[in-house]
């Protein structure tokens, strides 16, 4: 199985996930051709995607879709209510409803020789979820968009070989920051986003003897650095029970707009 981030961020979001056999596409919240532009770089084409899986309605989530889906035919996956929210965005035009695929929470399905469980998120949106994807014994899990994360995430996102979690926010950027107060509060709520101790916190209750690679993922715009998220990440993680040097985990954080590496597993 392999992974790699075409974009991450509070200004769009899509996730490659694909085997030998099997491509997907976690949310499409870029354009159409940055999308082909990050498949391109795999050799891979966007009329060869599988399915598109939809965490939430949010647009840094869904932007590309409209464009994608009155112009290919690719299988859209979200939950009922997401699929619901999706058919009245103006912003994403009209499009083939047929296209739209009802999931559920926990329950398990299958596009080509990947399996694919869905798990409920907090975070102010319709029905969210985030994924873990499952190949050959092998489980890659990401998950962005989250206030807060409980022991059913905990337990739904363990034994990952392969983590993207949210690093969205430094507290004080965020508080000292340019955004309204009402915006500050939504993403300091129960169902905003997780800032980066918080997103270390949730990394570290998920570590085990066999992950391979954490990735920091939703990084703010405007409050947050790569460098900031890394260092508050590393400091949640030091001296945890697996590895005294958190680089064995190959800590790193993904490109806002660029295409991080590829992960092969
Ligand atoms: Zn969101
Ligand atoms: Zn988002």
């Amino acid at each position: 199985m392999q992974m790699k981030t075409i974009a991450s961020g509070s200004s769009g979001n899509c996730i490659y996930v694909g085997t030998d056999n099997t491509t997907l596409l976690v949310d499409v919240g870029i354009s159409k051709k940055k999308i082909s532009d990050g498949l391109m770089e795999m050799n891979r084409k966007l009329d060869e995607v599988d399915g598109i899986l939809i965490t939430h309605e949010h647009i840094d989530h869904v932007k590309g879709l409209g464009v994608i889906a009155r112009s290919l035919n690719i299988p859209i996956y979200a939950t009922r209510d997401t699929c619901n929210e999706i058919c009245r965005m103006d912003a994403l035009g009209d499009f083939n409803y047929g296209l739209l695929n009802h999931i559920e929470p926990d329950k398990s399905f299958r596009i080509g020789d990947i399996s694919i469980e869905p798990h409920s998120i907090w975070h102010d949106a319709a029905d969210p979820v985030c994924y873990s994807l499952f190949h050959k014994g092998r489980k890659v899990s990401i998950a962005t968009d989250l206030g807060d994360y409980d022991d059913y995430l905990i337990h739904s996102l363990a034994g990952s070989d392969v983590l993207l979690v949210e690093a969205n926010h430094d507290v004080r950027m965020l508080q000292v920051g340019p955004y309204p107060y009402i915006l500050k509060q939504r993403i300091l709520g129960k169902r905003g986003h997780l800032s980066n101790e918080a997103g270390g916190r949730l990394i570290r209750s998920l570590l085990n003897d066999h992950i391979k690679k954490i990735i920091l993922g939703h990084l703010s715009d405007k409050n947050n650095y790569p460098e900031l998220a890394y260092e508050a990440v590393k400091n949640e993680l030091s001296g945890n029970e697996y590895a005294d040097d958190v680089r064995e985990f190959n800590l790193t954080v993904a490109g806002r707009n660029t295409p991080g590496e590829l992960v092969c597993l």
